[in-house]
């Protein structure tokens, strides 16, 4: 299921930034669709490569574990449906204020690296601009991100229009067919040169090759089709995702024009940090104070897991710095079934004040030599 986004552009998996760039401008260029012997899913397969490997965290994510946590699908076509207005969204309690909206021109790339002037594409129809990408922040709590979590969050973005429904027309209102070029997009001119006469076929300009004349803009959206709108998002996070990762909600970033295809919705997630639990990838850590007198005899004590208190048995002559693990305590996979390990690492920690009965019994062990 997962493709090897190092074999799409041909490179190995030690390629510098510069190396990943430079075989994106090849490949893409052999496969650009306006090309003769173009193919248009080896150009988007080529696109979708780059759009990982191109950004340094996507690859980390990419090596470590094949993939970037798509949620295609999810909710996605339900297109909010289910949200409804923005009400639901406090029913989880999870209200998302730590957000910061980044939205990344990952999509303008092609205009970067091709260089696509003004209506210099030749002969084709014109196409749909795909939408933006756009990159969002999301803060969790330690606990979530080990055990997962549904967030809802709110965003603007563009979006397709409510009252044309994306079609840029006043509703009601007539869409005619272009007379120009009768609905094609394109007209054929015949220039007299000393050569002859040459044909040539261009984009109608009448219609911006379209085919079509809305006769009354939409109001709304004055005839983009398109609008910035505030919008819910449902995003599961999956247990065991570590501070930085990305997921990635396909089609789910700004709407495109002129049927050009959404964006990408990318949740980096940021994990708060736990007083009392630390994290070192599937592993949880924590440290816990031993009275002095425990420690030399041993007994037990009970201490803190994310799955609440467990008791810990403690061997009699116990050191400060020794470590206990707890199976199956730690955090999940992502990947995979099972958890890490919970690993205890006792410190022996003096009392901090005497009273009168406890200073004469230390004084006792202190004459005994201990
Ligand atoms: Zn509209
Ligand atoms: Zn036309």
């Amino acid at each position: 299921m997962t493709k090897d986004y190092y074999k799409i552009l041909g490179i190995d998996k030690n390629a510098t930034e510069d190396q990943v760039k430079k075989a994106f401008r090849t490949k893409a260029h052999e496969h650009h669709p306006d090309k003769s012997g173009g193919n248009e899913a080896k150009f988007k397969e080529v696109n979708e490569a780059y759009q990982v490997l191109g950004n340094k965290e996507k690859r980390s994510q990419y090596d470590q574990f094949g993939t970037t946590f798509d949620q295609a699908g999810m909710g996605g076509s339900g297109g909010g449906q289910g949200f409804g207005g923005f009400g639901g969204f406090q029913q989880g309690g999870y209200r998302t204020q730590d957000m910061n909206f980044d939205f990344g021109d990952l999509g303008d790339i092609f205009g970067d690296v091709f260089g696509f002037g003004g209506g210099s594409r030749g002969t084709t129809r014109s196409k749909g601009k795909r939408g933006h990408d756009v990159e969002v922040d999301l803060q969790i709590e330690f606990v979530e991100a080990v055990f997962g979590v549904i967030k809802t969050i709110e965003l603007k973005k563009l979006d397709q229009c409510n009252r044309c429904h994306g079609n840029g027309a006043e509703p009601g209102s007539a869409i005619e067919t272009c007379k120009t070029c009768n609905g094609s997009g394109q007209v054929t001119q015949t220039q007299q040169t000393f050569l002859g006469a040459i044909r040539q076929t261009v984009v109608c300009s009448e219609c911006s090759g379209e085919g079509k004349k809305i006769s009354k803009p939409c109001q709304e959206c004055g005839g983009r089709g398109v609008s910035k709108k505030l919008s819910s998002v449902k995003i599961t996070i999956p247990a065991g995702i570590e501070d930085g990762q990305s997921l990635k909600l396909s089609s789910q970033g700004e709407a495109g024009l002129k049927g050009g295809g959404n964006g990408d919705l990318y949740i980096r997630v940021r994990v708060k940090a736990h007083p009392t639990f630390h994290r070192q990838g599937n592993e949880i850590r924590i440290k816990y104070a031993l009275a002095y007198s425990l420690a030399a005899l041993g007994g037990k004590v009970r201490v803190p897991t994310l799955d609440g208190e467990v008791e810990l048995k403690i061997p009699s002559g116990t050191a400060s710095g020794q470590q206990f693990v707890l199976k199956n305590l730690g955090v999940p996979y992502l990947q995979r079934s099972g958890r890490g390990n919970q690993v205890v690492e006792v410190f022996i920690a003096p009392p901090k004040s005497l009273n009168r009965q406890q200073k004469k019994l230390l004084e006792e062990l202190e004459k005994e030599g201990l």
